[in-house]
């Protein structure tokens, strides 16, 4: 297990659970996220180009997120493995993907689904909001971005479920009891 995705609605945990995982396997989190929100805010021309869509909920262009996460991929520290947290979100990232990993001749060992329902996930990003002030944890951004994932990411899953690689994880519970069952998941023994 050392090359993996990490997919799942905004608020299902995926940036948490990515940082344990990741830990526990030796392997590079990547979060195209806090790729993002790193650039806006430190002021590079890639953060000021990000910033309108990630404030509006929007997904930030293909074009752009493409070439990010492929210049994160030459890296040598992600020679050995990685686990990508919000990296592919659209069909088109599915195709780039596979390219960039097709180029490494590298393959994908896992997809990691996080899963939980939508009022459940406006709760906890609203409870987020009042503790980080992220600028796209309003109300209706918060639902902007929920729409988005049923309507662009959830293609994405089903792609990677025809090609028998999908680990579908219950999202719902105590942070330790959603890391324990990702870990069962991927036939990591217990912590
Ligand atoms: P969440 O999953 O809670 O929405 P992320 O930190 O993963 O949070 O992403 C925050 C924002 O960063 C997204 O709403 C989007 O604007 C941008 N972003 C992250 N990953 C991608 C991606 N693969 N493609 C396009 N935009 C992205």
């Amino acid at each position: 297990m050392t090359r993996l995705l990490i997919v799942g609605p905004p608020g299902s945990g995926k940036g948490t659970q990515a940082v344990r995982i990741s830990e526990r396997l030796g392997v590079v989190a990547i979060s195209t996220g806090d790729i993002f929100r790193a650039n806006v805010k430190g002021g590079t021309p890639l953060g000021l180009e990000a910033k309108k869509y990630i404030d509006a909920g929007d997904f930030v262009p293909d074009s752009v997120t493409n070439n990010m996460v492929r210049d994160r991929l030459q890296q040598e520290d992600v020679k050995d493995g990685f686990l990508l947290d919000g990296y592919p979100r659209t069909s088109p990232q599915v195709d780039e993907l596979d390219s960039i990993l097709a180029e490494n001749g590298q393959e994908l060992d896992a997809v990691l689904q996080l899963t939980a329902d939508d009022e459940e996930l406006v709760e906890r990003l609203l409870k987020r909001a009042a503790v980080e002030g992220r600028a796209d944890d309003t109300e209706d951004v918060i639902r902007h971005r929920l729409a988005l994932y049923h309507e662009q990411t959830e293609v994405v899953v089903k792609r990677y479920r025809e090609r028998g690689i999908v680990r579908e994880v219950n999202g719902i519970g105590e942070i330790d009891e959603v890391t324990a069952r990702v870990l069962d998941a991927l036939g990591q023994p217990a912590a």
